[in-house]
């Protein structure tokens, strides 16, 4: 006898999710068919903030689940005026040209802060945004619970079912947003100007340890002080990738340092096929899969975190108790860690 269906939904153990609703079946059709407004609709949908709508995006994402994941996703991040657009557009260009279809989201967490925007004042990538087989879109970094780049994860699921076979996920290099951006992309590149000194703002933040890729730009400019930026950002990588990787090899990617000119388009093909060799060496490594499983479980796990600290803040028993609380500790009648205790304790066990 064959197996009987079975509702995923209902099998026990398994997150219960909502099915598909009919008006969604042909959105998903329409994005399986490649086609833009459907994609656009779809991200749209997923970056409402109504619980309804929030049900319906999580179907939609889930049915389109089994058509994501093929695309290579490629995280860049730089200061503004490093040249990331020019660059992305120099990209995009070359690898449309190749036969691909790239899609760009930007991530701006200058739009949370002050209502403006770092990325969207001027016209980005126009040549880029009018060819057909590009689709750029910038991604609210506000008003989400598991951080600035949650949407921009869904969108980039959206746009692999969708047939995109380049991710580009762009973001500028302030804040979390690096962070971000390297947890949800295959490989991340750390666009650098090439003056000294910017290289150790970097080391400092701790950026360049995220970086699989350094691409110095602008090397058009002054070519010795790209080189000199070449060696000296080689010499800070060596010693992270020596702390973090003791089994160094021939086969295993180390993290590399190049130098390109995004306004002539010199260094692009070069940095593609950069770009397909560490996706080759991670492949053959296992650390390529790997780091996407560890990415997708610290994705859910970052929007359980974010629920639950949701959750607490908006608990009642915990809201009334806080004022007095907190005066406690500020008074220090009481010790931090009990008062954050008995906070925990009014949230775990609510009094009827
Ligand atoms: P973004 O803010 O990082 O997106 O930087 P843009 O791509 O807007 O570039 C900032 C400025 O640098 C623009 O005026 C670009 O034309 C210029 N630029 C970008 N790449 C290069 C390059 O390789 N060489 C030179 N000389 N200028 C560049």
């Amino acid at each position: 006898p064959s197996p009987s269906p079975v509702r995923p939904e209902l099998v026990e153990g398994r997150a219960r999710t909502t099915p598909l609703v009919e008006a969604d079946q042909a959105l998903m059709d329409g994005v399986l068919r490649r086609e833009r407004r459907a994609l656009a609709k779809a991200i749209t949908l997923l970056e409402s903030t109504r619980a309804d709508h929030r049900a319906r995006a999580d179907a939609l994402l889930n049915a389109l689940l089994p058509a994501t994941g093929k695309a290579i996703r490629l995280g860049i991040s730089g200061v503004p005026g490093v040249g990331k657009s020019t660059f992305i557009e120099a990209l995009g260009l070359h690898l449309i040209a190749q036969g691909h279809r790239v899609a760009v989201l930007a991530i701006d967490p200058s739009s949370n802060v002050s209502g403006g925007s770092i990325l969207g004042d001027k016209t980005r990538m126009e040549k880029l945004s009018a060819d057909e087989a590009a689709y750029i879109r910038p991604s609210p970094a506000s008003g989400t619970l598991g951080g600035v780049a949650e949407k921009t994860r869904e969108a980039m699921l959206v746009c692999e079912a969708a047939g995109y076979d380049v991710v580009i996920v762009e973001t500028v290099g302030v804040g979390q947003s690096e962070t971000a951006v390297a947890s949800m992309t295959d490989l991340f590149v750390l666009l650098q100007l090439p003056n000294a000194g910017d290289d150790l703002q970097a080391i400092k933040k701790g950026v360049m340890e995220l970086a699989d890729l350094v691409v110095i730009n602008k090397a058009d400019i002054d070519p010795n002080a790209a080189t000199r930026a070449m060696a000296q950002i080689t010499s800070a990588l060596r010693v992270f990738s020596f702390h973090g990787n003791p089994a160094h090899s021939a086969e295993r990617w180390q993290p590399r340092v190049m130098q390109i000119s995004a306004l002539k388009a010199q260094g692009v093909a070069d940095f593609w096929a950069t770009v397909k060799d560490f996706e080759a060496k991670r492949r053959a490594s296992g650390e390529f899969e790997a780091r996407r499983t560890q990415q997708a479980r610290a994705w859910m796990w970052d929007i359980v975190h974010a629920g639950l600290r949701h959750a607490f803040d908006q608990h009642p028993a915990v809201r009334a108790a806080l004022p007095q609380t907190l005066a406690d500790v500020n008074e220090a009648r009481i010790a931090p860690s009990a008062a954050a205790r008995s906070l925990l304790n009014l949230f775990q066990h609510p009094q009827p």
